[in-house]
C-alpha cells in the first residue's frame, strides 16, 4: 500500500489514467496537474493548478512517458494550460522526493542534477521494455495490414535487430506464418535467432538479405537501411521503422525510390493506451512501495 504517500502527477494522456487508478486504489494522496477537463475524478486524487501544488510534500512527481521537452514543457491531453517543470519547482521537493518519466532528455537531466534528486527513466527498465513490445508488435501488425495488399502468412519478413522489441516482433510475425529472417551483429544473437527457428543473417550482409523482402521492420536506433540497401529492396518492399526519431531509414531516398517508408514511433500508446498504462502503473507501484520500504528502513 501506499498510504501517506504525496504524489504529484503533472500532465500525460490516457496512460496516465491507469496510473492515477492504480495509485489511488493502493491509497496514495495524489495532486493531478494539467487534468482539469477530465471528467472522470479518482478518490484520493485532487485537480490543482501548476501554482497552489505544495511540493514540499512530495515524496515523488511522475511526469507523462516523454518527460519534458527541452524547454521544459510537459504535454498533456487534459488541459490548454502550459506545464513547465522548472528548477525552482523540483528544489522545492524533500531531498528523497523522486522524479519519474518513460524517458528523460538534457533539459530534465539537467534539472535533476542540479537539484540533486532522483529520476527514474521507466523505458530504460528491461521489464517495461519487454511488456510494453507486446502492444508495439500488435500496433505492427495493423500497420503491416493496413499499408500492403498482401497477407503477413507466406511473406518474407525482414526484421533488424534483436533487442527486447526485435525478439517480439520476429517470433510474432513468425507465428503468424511469414518467413521471418532477422539480422543481427552480435554472434549471441545470431545463434538466439537460430534457435528461435528463425533464419539468422550478419548486419553486413543487408543489402544482399533484402532483395526479396515484403516488409522489413527496424528496430535499430541507428542509420541502418541506408540508400545502398534500399536500392536493393523490391518495389513493393514496406518499410516499418519502429526506432525511436529520427529511426533507421534513409527515407528521403527511400520516398525517391517510391518504397513505401513509415517511421512508427509511440505504437503502444496508440493502439494499447490502456494496456500501456497499466504496464507503466504496475512497475510504478512496485518501485513507490519500494521507496516507502527503504525510508521505513532508514529511519528504523
Ligand atoms: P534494445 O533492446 O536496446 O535493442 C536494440 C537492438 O538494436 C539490439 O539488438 C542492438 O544490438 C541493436 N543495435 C543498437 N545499435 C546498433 C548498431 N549501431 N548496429 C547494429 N545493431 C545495433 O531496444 P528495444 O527496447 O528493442 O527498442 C528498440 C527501439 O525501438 C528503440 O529505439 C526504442 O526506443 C524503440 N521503441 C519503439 C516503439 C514504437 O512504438 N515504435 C516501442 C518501443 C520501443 P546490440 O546488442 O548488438 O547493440
Amino acid at each position: 500500500m501506499l498510504t501517506g504517500m504525496q504524489i504529484a502527477v503533472l500532465g500525460g494522456d490516457a496512460r496516465q489514467l491507469e496510473i492515477i487508478r492504480k495509485l489511488t486504489e493502493l491509497d496514495a494522496k495524489i495532486s493531478l496537474v494539467g487534468f482539469e477537463q477530465l471528467d472522470h475524478a479518482f478518490t484520493g486524487a485532487t485537480k490543482e493548478k501548476l501554482e497552489d501544488v505544495d511540493f514540499s510534500i512530495m515524496d515523488a512527481i511522475i511526469l507523462p512517458v516523454p518527460g519534458t521537452n527541452l524547454q521544459g514543457e510537459i504535454d498533456t491531453i487534459f488541459s490548454n494550460e502550459k506545464i513547465c517543470l522548472t528548477e525552482d519547482i523540483v528544489s522545492q521537493t524533500p531531498g528523497h522526493c523522486t522524479i519519474y518519466s518513460g524517458i528523460s532528455n538534457k533539459y530534465l537531466d539537467n534539472v535533476v542534477n542540479s537539484t540533486n534528486r532522483k529520476l527514474v527513466q521507466l523505458f530504460e527498465r528491461d521489464d517495461v521494455a519487454i511488456y510494453n513490445s507486446i502492444p508495439t508488435v500488435e500496433g505492427t501488425i495493423m500497420m503491416a495490414i493496413q499499408h500492403t495488399d498482401f497477407t503477413i502468412h507466406g511473406s518474407s519478413i525482414v526484421v533488424l535487430g534483436l533487442g527486447r522489441v526485435g525478439m517480439s516482433v520476429a517470433r510474432t510475425f513468425s507465428n503468424l506464418g511469414a518467413k521471418v529472417k532477422v539480422g543481427a551483429r552480435k554472434s549471441e544473437h545470431l545463434a538466439r535467432i537460430t534457435e528461435m527457428g528463425l533464419k539468422a543473417f550478419h548486419l553486413d550482409h543487408l543489402s544482399k538479405e533484402v532483395e526479396s523482402c515484403d516488409i522489413c521492420i527496424n528496430t535499430i536506433p541507428t542509420s541502418i537501411i541506408k540508400a545502398n540497401v534500399i536500392a536493393k529492396m523490391p518495389p513493393h518492399t514496406l518499410i516499418i521503422d519502429l526506432a525511436s526519431k529520427p529511426g533507421g531509414t534513409d527515407f528521403r531516398f527511400a520516398e525517391k525510390r517510391g518504397i513505401k517508408a513509415l517511421l512508427a514511433p509511440g505504437l503502444p500508446g496508440i493502439v494499447a493506451p490502456k494496456t500501456a498504462g497499466q504496464i507503466l502503473a504496475n512497475v510504478l507501484a512496485q518501485l513507490l512501495e519500494e521507496d516507502i520500504d527503504s525510508g521505513k528502513e532508514s529511519l528504523s
